[in-house]
């Protein structure tokens, strides 16, 4: 077979991505599900909307999705309509809320994929109820309030006039209204819950109107779910939390996760350094001494960011080494001083191995960001495998499901 006719090296259909490249990210799904049952154990009947923007934090938009439906997620939350589009055309059924801002000529996409949409102005509100009489097909709407976040809603102390403008809508379902915090996951709740009181001051109006208030009403993401039990209302929205890491390091974690995903590769070459002979670009780094190094097929193009050279380590063996050198686009340079490892030896980026473990709160502090960025920024060129470490408890929870390449 000649090289051309080979199938292209991500091709879907490749069922072990391993045998394709050895840096791939596992995400596992038992863990996943465990995560979910224990915000559902701590917020009780109170309804959860997944939230699954970028890649699902680097977790795989559609498995995840697919597994948050299997597991009663009661909504979906994404960023951008696009996620929501390929939510649809992958079988998605649950209801899905872009969270973003939107322009007019996205509306019809809204409509025809029954996306439930963000409403963040009375304009944006007439355009959607006049799209509904055109294409004759209902709208589900969430009001945006901005409570203190200053990034898109209608102002608290404009809301009155935002939310009478809903209630004379005839044609769109409103359906939710929502906020969002700008320090739930702060040691210092006082924002949050001024935020917090700020919404109830808009909802209030349909008290004061006797109005029946839109039957979703939520505010609570990661670091409200976990430290302030009164804005979970009625859904909240964990991001960060679901994938098993703590929104930031000062939040009480009064919920248990674990993280769900690791990051792996394998070792593809091995050699013996003599000092003075530097390693990487720009020759950063060499040693004084003869050490044994490894090389690993991962870089900044994959998302292990360049500006973390020189501080990051892996698990090799169960062990952790320095990277040395600076992180070159597809390639690193581990020293393991005088140990041994060998070709195809399992390479950890992120993950646990024996009692050893590079968190992905490692990797934000050596990059200077948040695990966030961490999460959202491995390259979709790393294959996905899913995997279940567990298997299900009981009669009524999910199945295995198959373990593919995403
Ligand atoms: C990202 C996001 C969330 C989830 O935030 P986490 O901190 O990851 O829980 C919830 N709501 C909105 C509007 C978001 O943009």
């Amino acid at each position: 077979m000649s090289t051309r006719d080979q199938p292209p090296i991500h091709h879907p259909a490749i069922a072990d991505a391993e045998v394709v490249r050895p840096t791939h990210v596992e995400v596992d799904l038992s863990r996943l599900g465990d995560n979910f049952m224990a915000i559902r154990n701590h917020v009780g009947t109170t309804k959860i909307m997944p939230v699954l923007k970028a890649n699902a934090y680097g977790h795989g938009l559609v498995r995840v999705a697919q597994w948050m439906e299997r597991l009663g997620a009661d909504y979906l939350g994404v960023a951008v309509l696009e996620e929501g589009i390929l939510l649809r055309q992958q079988g998605i059924t649950l209801p899905i809320l872009v969270l973003g801002g939107i322009l007019g000529n996205q509306i019809p996409h809204f409509l025809e994929y029954d996306l439930t949409l963000a409403a963040s102005s009375v304009s944006k509100l007439e355009q959607i109820d006049e799209a509904v009489m055109r294409m004759k097909k209902p709208a589900r709407v969430h009001l945006k309030i901005d409570t203190g976040m200053e990034r898109i809603g209608v102002h608290y102390y404009n809301a009155e006039k935002f939310l009478e403008s809903a209630s004379r809508c005839r044609h769109l379902e409103v359906e939710g209204i929502f906020s969002h915090f700008a320090n739930a996951d702060a040691s210092d709740p006082a924002h949050a819950r001024l935020q917090l009181e700020r919404f109830h001051e808009v909802l209030s109006f349909y008290e004061k109107r006797s109005l029946a208030p839109p039957k979703l009403r939520h505010m609570a993401n990661s670091g409200a779910i976990l430290q302030l039990p009164e804005a979970c209302l009625d859904m909240v929205r964990p991001g960060i939390l679901l994938y098993g890491v703590y929104p930031s390091g000062t939040v009480t974690r009064t919920i248990p996760v674990r993280p769900a995903l690791t990051w792996k590769s394998r070792v593809v070459f091995f050699k013996i350094i003599r000092p003075g002979h530097p390693v990487g670009y720009g020759s950063t780094w060499q040693s004084d001494h003869t050490v044994r190094a490894v090389t690993v097929p991962v870089g900044y193009g994959d998302g292990y960011f360049r500006r973390m050279s020189h501080r990051t380590s892996v698990l090799i063996r169960g062990r952790k080494y320095p990277v040395v050198g600076t992180i070159s686009m597809d390639q690193i340079v581990v020293n393991i001083e005088s140990d041994s490892a060998y070709n195809g030896d399992e390479v950890i980026l992120i993950g646990e191995m024996d009692d050893n473990a590079v968190t992905c709160e490692d990797l934000a502090k050596w990059a200077e960001t948040i695990p966030y960025e961490i999460l959202t920024n491995i390259n979709t060129r790393v294959p996905r495998i899913y995997i279940e470490s567990e298997p299900a408890r009981s009669s009524d929870n999910p199945g295995p499901m198959d373990v593919i390449s995403e």
